[in-house]
């Protein structure tokens, strides 16, 4: 299938208004027996505004998927995270949620574990010594899970059917009605 890609010039910038900096990028690309998925990356040339996002294309329900991560094989596995996805570690007691800045990417098991760290790293500045010790274990725990000497399990939820864990062993199905409604209503890292 040919790679399909288009650029958007548009003729003032949404967020600083000067003219002819900003653009919109996309490509359309196909994962074998998954199916069509659409990056996006906008930006400014002027006031270095960007904001990137992955979407799986086609009629999709609210999604969960889960996936048990248990060898350092498992860290290959693609995963498709869109900006509205939630991510949920539960053996962890981790629950990235999607602020309004969020972002959607492309990666594997091993980066959204990454990403996590770095969100669990952020939340834990400046907070008080006990919830910063909790974070720091689970930052460790996270450390272990990518060293393949952990079982955890990888949990990816979006409303809009966006998000995708690619492999036959991830579980997927649409989410409850009690799963939506719990979905969106905060934005934070519940980590700490
Ligand atoms: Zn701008």
């Amino acid at each position: 299938m040919p790679k399909r890609e288009f650029l958007l010039p548009i003729e003032r910038c949404p967020i600083c208004g000067a003219k002819g900096t900003f653009r919109v990028k996309g490509r359309i690309d196909y994962i074998p027996y998954f199916g069509e998925m659409m990056q996006t990356s906008a930006s400014c040339t002027s006031c270095k505004f960007r904001h990137a996002d992955v979407m799986c294309l086609g009629e999709r329900p609210p999604l969960r998927y889960e996936f048990q991560v248990t060898s350092e094989e498992d860290l290959k596995v693609r995963v498709v995270k869109s900006s509205t996805g939630t991510i949920k570690l539960p053996e962890l007691g981790v629950t990235v949620e999607p602020g309004p800045a969020s972002q959607g990417y492309v990666s594997n098991v091993e980066g959204v574990l990454g990403r996590v760290k770095e969100a669990i790293e952020l939340a834990i500045e400046g907070i008080d010594a006990v919830r910063r010790r909790r974070g720091k274990a689970r930052i460790k725990k996270l450390d272990e899970v990518c060293a393949g000497k952990r079982r955890a399990r990888l949990i990816l939820m979006d409303p809009f059917g966006h998000s995708a864990i690619v492999n036959e062993r991830a579980r997927k199905r649409k989410l409850t009605k009690r799963e939506l409604a719990s979905l969106g209503r905060t934005s934070r890292t519940r980590a700490a």
